[in-house]
């Protein structure tokens, strides 16, 4: 799960790491009050949406005067910010973070995060930050260099004065990115954070670190044991989709094709995805009903399916193991009962009661495929949708 900035400038100001004072608004009074308590002749007004890249994307505006802070406030609550992680629809701005103004000296890179490579928490670090770093990444990726922290041993304050060598930093800024270090590895083994990015850590004016971005991300495995990061759940940065299968315990991810697909299991419906491909198609989406899927599931699945209209034909490829092929056709029978489905609809079904199923199915009088195997289940799915 993804925080907003200001939740996650909240953890660091909770674990002593210095962010520039400010706080979040949702209205440009509210802004503009924050400003005059900020006091100061300028501030920073920082679009909250669930993604990097608002610089790039008109979501970062400094500002010059209580005027031009109501006039951007104003403008940026309710718009959209598109950035490369957001998609082509964006995400909503429905909340500002107004901030006094850092003076910048340079914009260095910090993250830390749990590498599955390594199997340990790395550090990431970079003297080129900013707003540059994913193309620092594809064409410099000597500028970025890493250390990895021991598990038992925990971060080493050796390995921090090693970063700041690296980043160029003098005594004092190594003191103060020790420290930053040290809280930032409590933080994410604290709260289970999967990932946490400072970009830019900047060097400000008078030479001092300070965390000027802030993202994290939490474990959504480990948020039964944090109620309070759960509670920070802004589910209007979700995809809608993704959210309403939350809803029902389906796993959903949206994808960019136009083939959709119900399958049981995760392993399953990878493969389901492969084999689309390797057949010419595009998923749409990956969906994974689960083991124990029962009609009423499978009736949910396919409404959300069938809200997404780019999907132009359906797979559904299930295995009767511990769900019975027979339940899943009844499942698909009500659905199709229920909701309006204009687009052609493949089933392969195998194992448990399939001559069941197969049976309930042709008899039902919708007009569904029902193929002999996965391949041709796959052929007859990308067929339909071209
Ligand atoms: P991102 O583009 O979503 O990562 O948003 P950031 O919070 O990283 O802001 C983007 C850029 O805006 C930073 O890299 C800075 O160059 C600039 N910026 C943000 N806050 C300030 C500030 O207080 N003063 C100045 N001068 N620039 C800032
Ligand atoms: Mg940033």
């Amino acid at each position: 799960m993804n925080l907003q900035e200001y939740q996650s400038r909240n953890l660091f100001e909770a674990y002593d790491i210095p962010v520039p004072a400010g706080a979040v608004a949702s209205s440009s009074p509210e802004a503009r009050e924050i400003a005059q308590q900020l006091g100061g002749s300028g501030w920073v007004v920082k679009a909250q949406v669930h993604a990097g890249g608002r610089g790039k994307a008109g979501g970062v505006k400094l500002v010059k005067s209580l005027d031009e802070l109501t006039r951007v406030v104003d403008e940026m609550l309710g718009m959209r910010i598109r950035t490369p992680q957001t998609g082509a629809e964006g995400l909503p701005v429905n909340q500002v973070l107004v901030a006094e103004l850092t003076e910048i000296g340079s914009e260095l890179y910090l993250s830390a995060l749990v590498d599955r490579a390594s199997c340990s928490i790395t550090f990431m670090a970079s003297a080129a930050g900013g707003v540059d770093i994913e193309e620092v990444a594809a064409t410099e990726p000597e500028k970025i260099f890493t250390v990895s922290v021991h598990p038992a041993a925990g971060l080493q304050p050796w390995q921090c004065r090693k970063v700041g060598f690296g980043l160029g930093l003098d005594g004092q800024q190594i003191r103060q990115l020790t420290a930053m270090m040290q809280q930032l590895y409590r933080l994410i083994v604290e709260k289970d954070l999967s990932l946490v990015e400072v970009n830019p850590l900047a060097i400000t004016g008078a030479g001092n670190l300070i965390a000027l971005d802030a993202k994290v991300n939490v474990d959504d495995n480990a948020l039964f044991r944090h109620p309070d990061l759960a509670a920070m759940r802004d589910e209007s940065q979700e995809d809608e989709r993704e959210l309403e299968a939350s809803r029902h315990g389906l796993n959903y991810v949206t994808l960019d094709g136009n083939i959709a697909c119900m399958v049981n299991g995760a392993g399953l419906a990878m493969a389901t995805m492969d084999i689309i491909k390797l057949h010419g198609g595009v998923p749409a989406n990956f969906l994974d009903v689960g083991g124990g899927a029962t009609a009423q599931r499978v009736t949910e699945a396919f409404k959300l399916i069938l809200s997404d209209d780019k999907v132009k034909s359906i797979l559904v490829n299930i295995f009767g193991g511990i769900v019975r092929c027979d339940v899943i056709a009844k499942g698909i029978i009500a659905a199709m009962k229920e909701v309006e489905c204009n687009v052609p609809v493949v089933v392969r079904l195998e194992g448990t009661n399939v001559e069941k199923g197969r049976k309930l199915l042709e008899e039902s009088g919708f007009a569904l495929t029902i193929a002999s195997d996965l391949t041709d289940a796959a052929t007859r799915v990308v067929a339909a949708a071209a």
